[in-house]
């Protein structure tokens, strides 16, 4: 699963190493010594590999996962997962799903009849069967094709001016969330119909697998709004 940053000693297999994690980086505890010398939790003294803890610098404090779990801050398997999600990403860059435009497929065009001389795109995201939501500097769009767009055939792209969104939520259920822009006049909409918010004008739906991108672009939107 993980290989010391160091050395490239593995977790995993015969000869395995104990591992773990120091802000996000992978160490065996000879490496671990020699880089960063003895540390230990500001808050409760554990000390790497006396337990199965994990370490992370939170507001210049060093806290085990223990600690952080306790304190609300993220749970111990967030913080391994999102270090190995991290990791699978920048060793494999050609099996990441694809970014930008390229991640709309049949919308591609759709949106880049929209869009204004110079305009680039900065986030494209792709939701349920038909939708889309997409960024640039100047705009936030909404895509809708096919029976999203309300016949077999349809094509629709929603443009809004950042000045026209005071700001965007979403909305989970167990199998369906939705991504809903705010402004005056923008509807609200329940994540139980998702049936109907699939035509929404101002909101795309997606399965709850997709959600981690759907929040990466809700950070986008609020960085304008
Ligand atoms: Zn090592
Ligand atoms: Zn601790």
């Amino acid at each position: 699963m993980a290989n010391c940053v160091k050395c490239g000693a593995s977790n995993l297999g015969m000869g395995r190493t104990d591992l773990l994690i120091v802000d996000e980086t992978w160490y065996c505890k000879r490496c671990l010594n020699s880089t960063l010398g003895s540390i230990s939790c500001a808050k409760c003294g554990n000390q790497p590999f006396r337990s199965g803890e994990h370490f992370k610098t939170i507001d210049g404090q060093m806290l085990c996962t223990d600690c952080m779990e306790q304190a609300g801050i993220m749970k111990k398997y967030d913080y391994v997962m999102s270090t190995v999600m991290a990791k699978a990403k920048t060793a494999k860059p050609a099996t990441q799903a694809p970014r930008g435009l390229d991640a709309l497929g049949a919308m591609k065009d759709l949106l880049e009849k929209n869009l204004e001389p110079g305009e680039e795109v900065k986030v494209a995201i792709v939701g349920n069967t038909g939708e889309a939501l997409a960024c640039s500097s100047k705009h936030v769009f909404i895509l809708k094709s096919g029976m999203a767009s309300g016949s077999l055939t349809g094509k629709k792209c929603i443009k809004y001016r950042w000045n026209q969104i005071t700001g965007a939520e979403i909305k989970a259920g167990a199998l369906y969330g939705l991504i809903e822009l705010q402004g005056n006049g923008l509807p609200s909409h329940d994540v139980r119909n998702v049936s109907q918010v699939k035509q929404a004008e101002n909101a795309v739906t997606f399965l709850i697998a997709k959600k981690g991108g759907f929040e990466e672009a809700l950070k986008t939107i609020n960085k304008h709004v």
